[in-house]
Protein backbone atom coordinates (compact mmCIF):
# COMPACT_ATOMS: atom_id res chain seq x y z
CA UNK A 1 0.00 0.00 0.00
CA UNK A 2 0.94 3.50 -1.19
CA UNK A 3 0.26 6.23 1.22
CA UNK A 4 1.96 9.25 0.10
CA UNK A 5 1.00 11.35 3.14
CA UNK A 6 2.59 9.52 6.04
CA UNK A 7 5.56 10.78 7.49
CA UNK A 8 9.05 10.41 6.55
CA UNK A 9 10.60 7.20 7.41
CA UNK A 10 7.82 5.28 7.25
CA UNK A 11 8.55 1.75 7.86
CA UNK A 12 5.22 -0.42 7.01
CA UNK A 13 6.62 -3.92 7.92
CA UNK A 14 7.77 -2.96 11.42
CA UNK A 15 4.39 -0.72 11.61
CA UNK A 16 6.70 2.24 12.92
CA UNK A 17 7.39 5.88 12.32
CA UNK A 18 10.51 7.72 12.68
CA UNK A 19 9.50 11.31 14.01
CA UNK A 20 11.89 14.10 13.46
CA UNK A 21 13.64 14.00 16.37
CA UNK A 22 14.27 10.01 15.62
CA UNK A 23 13.07 8.48 18.17
CA UNK A 24 10.77 5.58 17.00
CA UNK A 25 6.91 5.78 17.64
CA UNK A 26 5.44 2.17 17.96
CA UNK A 27 1.66 2.89 16.05
CA UNK A 28 1.35 3.76 12.86
CA UNK A 29 -0.24 7.23 11.35
CA UNK A 30 -3.41 7.05 9.24
CA UNK A 31 -4.52 9.63 7.32
CA UNK A 32 -8.64 10.47 7.65
CA UNK A 33 -9.66 12.42 4.18
CA UNK A 34 -12.32 14.77 4.66
CA UNK A 35 -11.67 15.65 8.13
CA UNK A 36 -10.60 18.67 8.93
CA UNK A 37 -7.72 19.68 10.65
CA UNK A 38 -4.84 22.07 11.67
CA UNK A 39 -1.30 21.14 11.03
CA UNK A 40 0.76 19.54 14.07
CA UNK A 41 3.06 22.17 15.30
CA UNK A 42 4.92 21.66 18.70
CA UNK A 43 7.57 23.99 17.71
CA UNK A 44 5.37 27.27 16.62
CA UNK A 45 2.25 28.55 17.62
CA UNK A 46 -0.48 26.70 15.02
CA UNK A 47 -2.31 29.83 14.27
CA UNK A 48 0.65 32.56 13.64
CA UNK A 49 3.71 30.02 13.46
CA UNK A 50 5.60 32.34 15.77
CA UNK A 51 8.05 30.51 18.22
CA UNK A 52 7.59 32.67 21.07
CA UNK A 53 5.36 32.44 23.71
CA UNK A 54 3.82 29.17 23.43
CA UNK A 55 1.73 27.34 25.59
CA UNK A 56 0.06 23.33 24.92
CA UNK A 57 -3.41 23.85 23.52
CA UNK A 58 -5.57 23.01 26.53
CA UNK A 59 -8.69 20.35 25.72
CA UNK A 60 -11.57 22.97 26.09
CA UNK A 61 -9.77 24.82 23.19
CA UNK A 62 -9.39 21.79 20.86
CA UNK A 63 -13.41 20.82 22.02
CA UNK A 64 -14.82 24.19 21.22
CA UNK A 65 -13.11 24.68 18.07
CA UNK A 66 -14.31 21.07 16.86
CA UNK A 67 -17.72 22.22 17.86
CA UNK A 68 -17.98 26.04 16.29
CA UNK A 69 -15.64 24.92 12.89
CA UNK A 70 -14.91 21.10 12.72
CA UNK A 71 -11.44 21.76 12.85
CA UNK A 72 -9.73 18.85 14.83
CA UNK A 73 -6.38 20.47 16.59
CA UNK A 74 -3.88 17.54 17.58
CA UNK A 75 -3.28 17.13 20.67
CA UNK A 76 0.18 18.71 21.68
CA UNK A 77 -0.48 21.58 19.64
CA UNK A 78 1.40 24.93 20.96
CA UNK A 79 -0.10 28.50 20.96
CA UNK A 80 0.36 31.97 22.07
CA UNK A 81 -1.78 32.39 24.87
CA UNK A 82 -3.12 35.82 23.31
CA UNK A 83 -5.10 34.13 20.88
CA UNK A 84 -7.88 32.75 23.38
CA UNK A 85 -9.91 34.79 24.85
CA UNK A 86 -11.34 33.74 28.57
CA UNK A 87 -9.74 30.35 27.63
CA UNK A 88 -10.76 29.61 24.11
CA UNK A 89 -9.79 30.63 20.64
CA UNK A 90 -10.91 34.21 19.75
CA UNK A 91 -12.49 35.02 15.97
CA UNK A 92 -9.09 36.62 14.71
CA UNK A 93 -7.79 33.29 15.64
CA UNK A 94 -10.93 31.40 14.31
CA UNK A 95 -10.39 32.97 10.85
CA UNK A 96 -6.21 32.94 10.88
CA UNK A 97 -5.69 29.31 11.29
CA UNK A 98 -4.78 27.47 8.19
CA UNK A 99 -7.30 24.29 7.30
CA UNK A 100 -6.41 21.23 5.80
CA UNK A 101 -8.59 18.75 4.40
CA UNK A 102 -7.39 15.87 6.09
CA UNK A 103 -6.20 15.08 8.73
CA UNK A 104 -3.37 12.56 10.16
CA UNK A 105 -3.78 10.47 13.74
CA UNK A 106 -2.24 7.58 15.24
CA UNK A 107 -4.40 5.19 16.67
CA UNK A 108 -3.82 6.48 20.08
CA UNK A 109 -5.02 9.95 19.08
CA UNK A 110 -8.19 8.45 18.01
CA UNK A 111 -8.90 6.55 20.73
CA UNK A 112 -7.92 9.73 22.85
CA UNK A 113 -9.63 12.40 21.24
CA UNK A 114 -13.15 10.17 21.04
CA UNK A 115 -11.97 10.13 25.03
CA UNK A 116 -12.72 13.73 25.07
CA UNK A 117 -15.50 14.17 22.95
CA UNK A 118 -17.16 11.26 25.09
CA UNK A 119 -16.63 12.67 28.41
CA UNK A 120 -17.96 16.10 26.83
CA UNK A 121 -20.97 14.49 25.52
CA UNK A 122 -21.66 13.05 29.09
CA UNK A 123 -21.68 16.30 30.71
CA UNK A 124 -24.83 17.59 32.30
CA UNK A 125 -26.45 19.92 29.59
CA UNK A 126 -27.40 23.02 30.25
CA UNK A 127 -30.26 25.07 29.20
CA UNK A 128 -28.75 28.06 30.03
CA UNK A 129 -24.84 29.14 29.39
CA UNK A 130 -23.08 32.06 29.45
CA UNK A 131 -20.00 30.63 28.72
CA UNK A 132 -17.94 32.31 25.74
CA UNK A 133 -18.69 28.44 23.53
CA UNK A 134 -22.64 29.35 24.28
CA UNK A 135 -24.48 30.56 21.25
CA UNK A 136 -26.10 33.08 23.40
CA UNK A 137 -26.24 35.98 21.54
CA UNK A 138 -26.63 39.66 23.20
CA UNK A 139 -30.17 39.50 22.89
CA UNK A 140 -30.30 36.55 24.82
CA UNK A 141 -28.62 38.38 27.31
CA UNK A 142 -31.10 40.95 27.55
CA UNK A 143 -33.94 38.46 27.77
CA UNK A 144 -32.78 36.47 30.48
CA UNK A 145 -30.30 38.83 32.38
CA UNK A 146 -31.30 42.01 31.39
CA UNK A 147 -28.04 43.51 30.61
CA UNK A 148 -26.21 43.06 27.50
CA UNK A 149 -23.40 41.27 26.39
CA UNK A 150 -20.77 43.97 26.52
CA UNK A 151 -22.22 44.69 29.88
CA UNK A 152 -22.02 41.38 31.53
CA UNK A 153 -18.23 40.70 30.12
CA UNK A 154 -17.34 44.69 32.07
CA UNK A 155 -19.20 42.90 34.69
CA UNK A 156 -17.08 39.98 34.43
CA UNK A 157 -13.53 42.11 34.00
CA UNK A 158 -14.98 43.92 37.34
CA UNK A 159 -15.35 40.87 39.38
CA UNK A 160 -12.54 38.59 38.21
CA UNK A 161 -10.13 36.95 40.83
CA UNK A 162 -13.01 37.98 43.14
CA UNK A 163 -15.13 34.90 42.26
CA UNK A 164 -13.32 31.51 41.86
CA UNK A 165 -14.11 28.69 38.99
CA UNK A 166 -16.00 25.55 40.83
CA UNK A 167 -16.57 21.68 39.65
CA UNK A 168 -19.79 22.20 38.91
CA UNK A 169 -19.75 26.06 37.21
CA UNK A 170 -17.50 28.41 35.60
CA UNK A 171 -17.37 32.07 36.93
CA UNK A 172 -19.18 33.86 34.12
CA UNK A 173 -22.47 31.13 34.95
CA UNK A 174 -22.04 32.20 38.41
CA UNK A 175 -22.55 35.67 37.58
CA UNK A 176 -25.20 34.79 35.79
CA UNK A 177 -27.09 32.91 38.36
CA UNK A 178 -26.48 36.14 40.25
CA UNK A 179 -28.16 37.68 38.02
CA UNK A 180 -31.10 35.82 36.45
CA UNK A 181 -32.22 35.36 40.27
CA UNK A 182 -32.01 38.89 40.52
CA UNK A 183 -34.05 39.61 37.50
CA UNK A 184 -36.53 36.57 37.40
CA UNK A 185 -36.32 35.38 41.14
CA UNK A 186 -36.27 31.98 40.14
CA UNK A 187 -36.27 29.20 42.91
CA UNK A 188 -31.97 27.54 43.28
CA UNK A 189 -33.78 24.32 42.35
CA UNK A 190 -34.84 26.07 38.52
CA UNK A 191 -31.72 27.68 38.18
CA UNK A 192 -30.15 24.37 39.29
CA UNK A 193 -31.72 22.92 36.50
CA UNK A 194 -31.41 25.57 33.95
CA UNK A 195 -27.66 25.48 34.71
CA UNK A 196 -26.83 21.81 34.78
CA UNK A 197 -25.90 22.03 38.10
CA UNK A 198 -25.81 19.26 40.26
CA UNK A 199 -25.53 20.57 43.64
CA UNK A 200 -27.71 23.84 44.60
CA UNK A 201 -25.22 24.15 47.13
CA UNK A 202 -23.37 25.94 44.33
CA UNK A 203 -26.28 28.17 42.96
CA UNK A 204 -25.91 30.15 46.61
CA UNK A 205 -25.77 33.86 45.46
ZN1 LIG B 1 0.46 32.72 17.72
Amino acid sequence: MQNSETSPGYNESQGTTMSRDSQIIHYNEIRIPGLKSVAASEGRCFVCSSSKGRIRVKAQVRIDTWMKIGVYIPDKNRMCEHHTTEGYLNEDALKQVKVKSSTKMTSEEISKWFGLLTCEAKKTRKIIDFEPSSPFKSEDYELLLGVSRANFDSMMNFISGAVKTSENRSVRNALGMFLIKLRLNLSQKVIALLFGVKSQAVVST
